[in-house]
C-alpha cells in the first residue's frame, strides 16, 4: 500500500466519527465469545495443559483431524498427516510462496486480488502478474481464490477452473472465505482434483476469530517435509493456545450451524450495503457477491480529479473510509477507479450512513471536475 494511503487509513481508523468500510474485518457481533471462553478455561485448567506447552511444528493432531473432517465435508479427502497448522492463512501463503517461488520469479494472479498476498509476494522479490489465461510456462505458480474471491466475492467460473487445472502450473488455492458462500458450503476445492500441485490454504479467521491466528496449509505430499521445516524455522509452531481453543470448539457440534448462521448474517449485511449504494450512488457498478465480506465498486465517472487518493481524502473528511482499488491490483494501477467497501463489521444503520457519506464525498469531487 503506498505510504500516503496507509497513513490516511491509519489516521482515520483512530477517529471515532469515521465509519471504516475498509479492512475486511469479521463482525465483532459474531465472535462466539462464550464458547471461546469455555474452551479456553477447559484447555488451560487441564492437569498438564498441552495448550501452554511447546509442541510439534505441524500442529496439534486432534486439530488436524478436525480440519481433515471439515475438508472432507467440502469434498477433499485429506489425511490429517498432510495438514500443517499455521499462524493464519497468511503464514500458509508465505510458506507456499517460499517453497515455490524464488526471488526474481513471477506469480500469476487475478486482475484484482488480496492485497496481503500481493505485498507478501513483492516483499519476497516475486512479481505478481495478472493472468490472462494464456500459457505462462515461466511463472512459478498461480494464486487464486476459487470458492469466494477477494475483493469481488464471487467464485471462479467453471471455464477458468478447467483452464487453470489444464495449465499444469502449481496453484496456491486461498480458501479464506470458502466457508462463507451465502448459498451454502463452498465448491469442491481444487486440491481435490490436483493434489500433486495445489497448495490449499485455509483459516479460522473469518469463521471464528482472526485473533486466534489459526490457519492451515495442505501442500502436495512431496512438499510436506519442507513446509514443516519452513514453518518451524519461522516460529516453531502456531499459537498452542489458539490451536487448543479451536480444537475444543470444534469438538462441539456447533460449527456447521455456526457457518449457516454466518452465511445468513453476512448476506443480510451485503444486501443492506448494496441497497444503500444503489440509492446513494446509483451510477456506480458492482456485482452482488456470492459470499465474503465486501462489495467491489466501480464509479460511473472513473476519471475523478485527484484520483483515488483525492476520493479517499474527501471521504475521510465526510466521515467514511474505504479500501482504494489500487491495493488489489498486481500492477498497483489506480485506473480504472475502483474501491472495496466491506459490509461485514458494520451495523445496518452504519452501512446506510457510510453510503450516504461516500456519496457526499463523490458529489464534492465530481463538482470539481
Ligand atoms: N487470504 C485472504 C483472501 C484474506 O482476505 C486474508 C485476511 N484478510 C488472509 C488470507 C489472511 O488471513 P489470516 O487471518 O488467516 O492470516
Amino acid at each position: 500500500m503506498p505510504d500516503e494511503i496507509e497513513t490516511l487509513l491509519r489516521k482515520a481508523a483512530g477517529e471515532r466519527n469515521v465509519i471504516a468500510m475498509g479492512g475486511g474485518l469479521p463482525s465483532p457481533r459474531q465472535f462466539p465469545r462464550r464458547a471461546l471462553v469455555e474452551a479456553l478455561a477447559d484447555v488451560v485448567l487441564q492437569p498438564a495443559p498441552q495448550a501452554l506447552q511447546y509442541a510439534w511444528p505441524e500442529g496439534a493432531e486432534g486439530l488436524r483431524e478436525r480440519i481433515a473432517e471439515h475438508m472432507r465435508s467440502r469434498g477433499a479427502a485429506v489425511e490429517p498427516d498432510h495438514i500443517l497448522v499455521t499462524s493464519g492463512a497468511q503464514q500458509a501463503l508465505m510458506v507456499a510462496a517460499q517453497l515455490l517461488c524464488p526471488r526474481g520469479s513471477r506469480i500469476l494472479t487475478d486482475p484484482e486480488t488480496y492485497p496481503g498476498a500481493l505485498e507478501l509476494f513483492r516483499a519476497r522479490g516475486i512479481t505478481p502478474v495478472p493472468w490472462t489465461g494464456a500459457p505462462s510456462p515461466d511463472a512459478c505458480a498461480v494464486y487464486v481464490m476459487p470458492a469466494v474471491g477477494n475483493p469481488r466475492g464471487v467464485a471462479m467460473s467453471e471455464e477458468a477452473r478447467h483452464g487453470l487445472l489444464a495449465s499444469g502450473l502449481p496453484i496456491l488455492e486461498d480458501d479464506a472465505y470458502g466457508d462463507l458462500r451465502f448459498d451454502g458450503p463452498g465448491p469442491r476445492p481444487l486440491c481435490a482434483d490436483a493434489a500433486d500441485r495445489v497448495f490449499f490454504i485455509g483459516t479460522f479467521s473469518k469463521t471464528l476469530a482472526p485473533g486466534l491466528r489459526v490457519g492451515w496449509l495442505v501442500p502436495p505430499e512431496r512438499f510436506l517435509e519442507a513446509a514443516v521445516r519452513a514453518k518451524r524455522d519461522a516460529d516453531l509452531q502456531a499459537n498452542g493456545l489458539g490451536q487448543a481453543i479451536v480444537e475444543r470448539y470444534l469438538q462441539g457440534d456447533d460449527f456447521a450451524r455456526r457457518l449457516e448462521k454466518l452465511r445468513a448474517f453476512y448476506r443480510r449485511r451485503a444486501r443492506r450495503l448494496a441497497s444503500g449504494v444503489r440509492r446513494e450512488l446509483p451510477g456506480w457498478r458492482f456485482g452482488f457477491p456470492e459470499g465474503g465480506f465486501a462489495l467491489w465498486l466501480e464509479p460511473d465517472a472513473p476519471d475523478c480529479p485527484g484520483g483515488e487518493l483525492g476520493l479517499l481524502r474527501a471521504a475521510i473528511e465526510e466521515g467514511v473510509s474505504f479500501d482504494p482499488g489500487s491495493g488489489f491490483r498486481p500492477d498497483r494501477a489506480s485506473h480504472p477507479l475502483a474501491l472495496r467497501l466491506c459490509f461485514s463489521a458494520l451495523d445496518p444503520d452504519e452501512l446506510a450512513e457510510g453510503a450516504r457519506r461516500l456519496a457526499r464525498a463523490w458529489r464534492r469531487i465530481s463538482a470539481r471536475a
